[in-house]
């Protein structure tokens, strides 16, 4: 005999709404989703996600990347005038 659940087994008065979603990312993408908060602002979505664009984009943040790469440079430059 398989069980049927034929009541609402979820328990009342515990769980946060349910609502219709608006999301809305920095890269300009909007959709609407489900969840306990009407409107959600993300910084990266399925639209703008390397992943999903296949394209290599940096996520910086405050410039971390940017240094690194000034002082990679300017590790090199160093190694290069030794030699
Ligand atoms: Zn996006």
């Amino acid at each position: 005999m398989v069980p049927r659940y034929t009541e609402f087994t979820m328990k009342t008065g515990i769980h946060p709404e349910y609502v219709e979603a608006h999301v809305r990312c920095t890269c300009g993408n909007e959709f609407t989703t489900r969840s306990t908060q009407p409107e959600i602002h993300v910084e990266i979505c399925s639209n703008c996600h390397p992943f999903y664009t296949g394209r290599q984009k940096l996520v910086d943040t405050g410039g971390r990347v940017e240094r690194f790469n000034r002082r990679a440079a300017r590790r090199r430059a160093a190694a290069a005038g030794n030699n």
